[in-house]
């Protein structure tokens, strides 16, 4: 049994790392997420042919597992088919929450039953130890990083105060000083509840305060500690599987930190000790009104892609609100038909999470070749006729380079003012994330299409139709 069981194991771990590395490319992206998910699935078949050996499954336990299955699997494949790609960083916070709760109760349930705390060895005690503190940061953590999101919860005033930073300090000495004492004397009830309860404020504390724009690097930390907490249940339940995926998703989950941090040009302190920053930026440097501003029709722009012989398309997060990815699309072909060279600059992080636009493109069958990163791309500006900004705003904000004062100082952009010309759609003026004026609107080759991306590029299509530009 043994055997069977290191032999599934081995497969599955096998798949994990392979799926994981599909995931790095969109084209593979869809078969590695595939392949993750049959190594999830072996993975409990490994640990059930593990049961069989040892002390066996219960008829009643079989019942548990099977209605655990059932209800998980229905609510997993409900939440993938209806999630709009816009919620995706609410969905990932749930996820996580719930990889969270997961290693929590599995430390819980090892430390309960059957035999009691004393009776393991010093490993086992500190990977419950760990496996409960990360495991409840990570719940509450992300249970309130989905509701922020989702705009059930927003930071009190009392929040921002900087007593709060006494109170988070508080919660970490009592979590440590339970877990010292779980592990001293290797029983406890009383050590373990504090330790529950201490931790899990705690994640609710850290998370609180911080503002909505800093969320999504909230959640892919938070991902990382599912990781951790994973690795750490188990050392508990002794699977190597366990261990081996939950290091995986906890340095996967630290890298993808580190490069939105990079790529907002914050750093992971300032995100996780300087509160609701975003939510302030409007008042920072660089706000104000635009007094010059130039506005042209569909038709207008329509006759300036006729002309051109490049086009670049800078896709942003106002694309992805207005689900106007198919749209591009057709008035792409359409460009390409007549010879024009298409690109597509994706920033890393444009949208509401890294890989955001890549997504949304790769559903649209915008072919990956023409998906061009920021550092390939920004020397190709002077020589593009026309850029088409869609739905994008931040990403696009020369501030960052040239205002010192700006809050985006400092955070790599898009330099799309060096193309001949840059049309902008958008429904109207307001500003992106950052909450601040972007001083792209005022220069002189751009004219902003305002009107909602999917309208504006629908009335684009018909028009480039009606120029026969496709049949060129
Ligand atoms: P953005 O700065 O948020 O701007 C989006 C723009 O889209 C808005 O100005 C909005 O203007 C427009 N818009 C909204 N709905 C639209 C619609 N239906 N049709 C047309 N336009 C629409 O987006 P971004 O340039 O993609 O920048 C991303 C921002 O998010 C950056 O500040 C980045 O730092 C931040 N962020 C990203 C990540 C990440 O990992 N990707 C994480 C955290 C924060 P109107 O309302 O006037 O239409």
């Amino acid at each position: 049994m043994d055997f069977l069981k290191y032999a599934v194991e081995l497969v599955a771990v096998l798949l994990l790392a392979l799926g994981i590395k599909g995931l790095s490319k969109v084209r593979s992206a869809r078969s590695a997420n595939q392949l993750a998910a049959v190594a999830m699935g072996l993975a409990v078949l490994g640990l059930l042919i593990n049961s069989f050996g040892t002390s066996g499954i219960s008829a009643a336990a079989w019942i548990w597992i099977i209605i655990g299955t059932a209800v998980g699997g229905v609510c997993g494949a409900i939440t993938a088919q209806r999630v709009p790609m816009t919620s995706m960083p609410e969905t990932v916070a749930l996820f996580n929450g719930c990889g969270g709760m997961s290693s929590l109760l599995v430390a819980l349930a090892a430390a309960f039953y059957p035999k009691q705390l004393d009776a393991f060895g010093l490993v086992a005690v500190v990977s419950i130890a760990i496996s409960v503190f990360v495991g409840a940061i990570t719940f509450t953590g992300s249970i309130v990083a989905m509701a922020k999101l989702q705009g059930w919860l927003s930071t009190p005033a009392w929040m921002q105060s900087k007593a709060r930073h006494a109170v988070n300090i508080a919660l970490a000495v009592a979590s440590l000083v339970a877990a010292i004492k779980l592990i001293a004397d290797g029983s406890g009830t009383q050590a373990l509840t504090l330790l529950v309860v201490a931790s899990g404020l705690l994640g609710v504390g850290v998370t609180l305060p911080i503002g909505g724009a800093d969320m999504p690097v909230v959640i892919s930390l938070l991902n990382s500690y599912s990781g951790v907490a994973a690795a750490a249940a188990g050392f508990v339940v002794g699977s190597q599987l366990l261990i081996v995926a939950g290091a995986m998703v906890g340095a996967a989950g630290l890298i993808l930190t580190q490069v939105m941090c990079n790529g907002m040009n914050r750093s992971l302190v300032s995100v996780l000790f300087g509160g609701a920053l975003g939510a302030s930026a409007s008042s920072g440097g660089g706000g104000g009104e635009y007094t010059n501003i130039t506005s042209c029709s569909v038709e207008e722009c329509a006759l300036t892609l006729e002309a051109a012989e490049r086009v670049v398309i800078v896709p942003g997060y106002g694309l992805a609100v207005a689900q106007a990815q198919h749209t591009l699309r057709e008035v792409t072909r359409s460009l390409e038909a007549a010879g024009i060279q298409v690109d597509y600059a994706i920033h890393p992080v444009a949208g509401r999470m890294p890989g955001h636009m890549n997504v949304l493109l790769a559903e649209a069958d915008v072919p990956y070749e023409q998906l061009k990163e920021m550092d390939v791309i920004n020397p190709e500006f002077p020589a593009t006729d026309v850029v088409l900004v869609l739905g994008a705003n931040d990403v696009v904000n020369p501030q960052a380079k040239n205002d010192p004062d700006s809050p985006l100082y400092g955070m790599p952009v898009l330099d799309v003012q060096q193309a001949r010309t840059v049309f902008v759609v958008k429904r109207g003026m307001s500003a992106g994330y950052s909450g601040i004026k972007n001083d792209l609107f005022e220069l002189g080759n751009t004219s902003m299409v305002f009107g909602d991306a999917k309208k504006v590029l629908g009335d684009l299509l018909g028009e480039l139709k009606e120029l026969g530009v496709s049949k060129k």
